[in-house]
């Protein structure tokens, strides 16, 4: 798969994808893709408070792509609330810096280099985790990407 030079740096993979209203069958609801750029964006700027400047470069990308990221990703959490949309998280054209894993067994959840893969966890020993940038298919395109820079 080509790699997109413009990949956007995720600092990691967010820990849930899908949110839905209460009550309202999954299957008439309109889905709408908030994509990883976009996701990192309202976490950098509204759950991080960081300036867009500081944001913008955490991301590797200019102020102003960054500022219509931000206000696209608000705009998509907007009409979420309103219209009781469900929100699934995924896609864009990104790499992580780091990655997620869980433990299934322990439920130990923990951040590590996304340039190896773990194969246990460090508490218990289970070597039954879940890999969250896996879980984007993510991962090795996201270590070559780190080597480039
Ligand atoms: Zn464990």
């Amino acid at each position: 798969m080509a790699r997109n030079p413009k990949a956007r740096a995720i600092s990691h993979p967010p820990l849930f994808t899908t949110f839905k209203p209460a009550g309202v069958v999954g299957t008439k609801l309109t889905t709408i893709t908030l994509e990883l750029d976009e996701y990192e964006a309202i976490r950098l700027a509204d759950y991080e408070g960081l300036e867009h400047e500081k944001a913008s470069d955490a991301m590797g990308i200019s102020r102003s792509t960054f500022t219509r990221l931000v206000e696209r990703a608000r705009k998509k959490m907007a009409l979420m609330l309103v219209e009781g949309s469900k929100l699934v998280i995924d896609g864009g054209s990104v790499h992580f810096k780091e990655n997620v894993y869980q433990c299934k067994a322990c439920n130990h959840r923990f951040r590590a280099s996304i340039l190896e893969e773990k194969k246990e966890c460090p508490l218990c020993h289970s070597s039954e985790l879940v890999d969250f940038a896996k879980g984007f298919g993510h991962g090795v395109c996201c270590h070559a990407k780190k080597e480039k820079e």
